[in-house]
């Protein structure tokens, strides 16, 4: 079979060299790199092949609890939050100007960590976290309160504050991304930091906030411990000196943090989760870039993105023809060594997201789905996973409902919007819906009837720094990027003087 156009299995026997060397491994806590309390560390593991690439400090309770006493000294202290804003501004920058210094290096460890291809690491993502931090950057001495208007002789004016300790969790798919998301605006508003990183991902972290302390960054300002969910990650949810809780994973471990939040001492929580997003493709689409679009949607970033379109309505119009295009898309995707120039697709991240999504893939043959191409391991190293393509796929079916997480489309087909609408809807998920049309009316009827963070119309996966992002129902509560997620970093304080004096007068 021709499948790929680059690589063949046997390519994938012997990995490229990454271009870079393993940097930090420590835990960063109050300015400096130190092993963890306990002396422990886990392996990072190169999703090509398992193989080890570095051993890594695990962090606990107990370092949990010494970064978070290090945020809280450098908040309630620190120079941070009664810093100038404009200096704030000027580290934020400086940052920003030295991730795109170390651009390759960066990208080249996140492909390693991650697997994702490192054309994607270096052309997309670095550059979308310098672009986010210099955004956040612009809005650091921009932040203010307002003058409201009071029924007597009073002035009243709003303070916006910093909340305090921020405690921030993310999730493996986009390590550098999702640690942008959360300490650009965090920082940009006055807070100090501990971040925990995900325990497949948490090398690029690390060497992304050593840099950040070369731009000036005061230590304890933000510390990063890695390590794992149910000891570091649960330790900084319940902790009771952390002021604020971001989580970005899945839905089920988003409600036990929220539940360690409000055991604990009633933290405001943000969460990013899971997501089941609807792609539509109505009759009147150009069906070459319908499934182009479509196939994007599913397969960037191995199909692990929280928002894939990963139920691909087709209007029964044009339904036959897509799946024929849509398999052959599939079948020419790239797959093989993410290091390597051209490859769209490298491995998932690790054995257990590999078994899973191949049970997926069993099921959806087991429920009567049709399997148009893939279905099986890529290769015999690592955790690569053929492009693999569903048709006759039926709302029931678990591989309709259920998130994989991987690179398999399910096809479903529809009649009329009405019926399209109802079924896109009926999930517990809202993060994000794809609409494919012409019609402007079509188009707005189905932006006002999907109930979803985002509507990408004739586009997807659109992340500039000022679009918000983040989930209806269960994939989610607030917002990420942009202005909105200032409003997740900032406390507002009223203060009402009196005009006359004394008051009851
Ligand atoms: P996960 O929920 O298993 O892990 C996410 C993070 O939570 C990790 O750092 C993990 O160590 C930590 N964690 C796990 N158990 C914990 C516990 N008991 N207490 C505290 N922390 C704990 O998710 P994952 O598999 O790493 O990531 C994939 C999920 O993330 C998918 O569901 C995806 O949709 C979601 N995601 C959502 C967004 C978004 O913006 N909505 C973005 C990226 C990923």
């Amino acid at each position: 079979k021709a499948f790929c156009r680059y690589s063949t299995a046997a390519a994938l026997e012997e990995p490229i060299q990454p271009p870079v060397k393993v940097q930090e491994t420590q835990l960063l806590i109050d300015g400096k790199f130190v092993d963890a309390a306990s002396g422990k560390t886990f392996p990072t593991l190169d999703p090509r092949t398992g193989d080890v690439i570095a051993h890594v400090a695990e962090g606990e309770t107990e370092d949990i609890n010494r970064a978070v006493g290090a945020a809280r000294k450098a908040f309630d202290e620190g120079p941070w939050p009664k810093m100038a804003a404009y200096e704030r501004q000027r580290i934020l920058l400086r940052f920003a100007d030295l991730l795109e210094k170390h651009n390759d290096e960066l990208a080249a460890l996140e492909t390693w960590d991650n697997g994702k291809p490192y054309e994607q690491s270096a052309k997309i993502e670095v550059p979308m976290l310098v672009r986010l931090f210099r955004y956040y950057a612009g809005w650091a001495d921009k932040i203010h309160g307002l003058t409201v208007p009071a029924d007597g002789p009073f002035h009243v004016q709003t303070l916006h504050e910093p909340i305090g300790v921020a405690g921030q969790i993310i999730p493996w798919n986009f390590p550098l991304l999702m640690y942008a998301w959360k300490v650009g605006p965090a920082l940009a508003c006055g807070n100090t930091v501990v971040m925990k990183t995900a325990e497949q991902t948490p090398l690029s972290a690390l060497y992304a906030s050593k840099l950040l302390h070369e731009a000036g960054l005061p230590p304890g300002v933000l510390n990063v411990v890695s390590g794992f969910g149910p000891t570091a990650g649960a330790a900084l949810a319940s902790h009771m000196d952390v002021d604020k809780l971001a989580f970005t994973g899945s839905t089920d471990t988003g409600k036990v943090v929220l539940q360690l939040a409000a055991k604990s001492n009633l933290k405001t929580v943000t969460l990013e989760l899971g997501g089941k997003s609807p792609f539509i493709v109505c009759e009147d689409a150009d069906i070459d870039q319908a499934v182009e679009l479509a196939h994007f949607a599913l397969f960037f970033n191995q199909g692990q993105c929280c928002c894939a379109g990963s139920r691909t309505y087709v209007h029964e119009q044009v339904y036959d023809e897509f799946i024929e295009k849509a398999k052959a898309r599939a079948m020419k995707r790239s797959v093989g060594d993410p290091f390597k120039v051209g490859i769209e697709q490298g491995p998932q991240i690790d054995s257990e997201q590999f078994e899973k999504i191949l049970r997926y893939i069993r099921s959806g043959v087991e429920n009567g789905a049709t399997l148009e191409t893939g279905g099986e391991r890529f290769g015999t190293k690592g955790y690569y996973i053929k492009p693999t393509v569903f048709s006759n796929v039926k709302d029931e079916m678990l591989i309709a409902k259920d998130e994989i997480f991987g690179p398999v489309q399910s096809i479903l087909k529809f009649k009329d919007l009405d019926e399209v609408i109802q079924r896109a809807n009926a999930t517990a998920y809202g993060l994000a819906a794809g609409v494919f049309t012409k019609n402007l009316d079509t188009a707005n009827t189905l932006t006002r009837a999907l109930r979803a963070g985002t509507i990408w119309i004739n586009c997807f996966d659109i992340f500039d720094a000022a679009i918000p992002f983040g989930g209806y129902k269960m994939s989610g509560q607030g917002r990420e990027k942009g202005v909105y997620s200032l409003k997740n970093y900032l406390q507002v304080k009223a203060v009402v003087t009196s005009l006359k004096n004394p008051a009851w007068l």
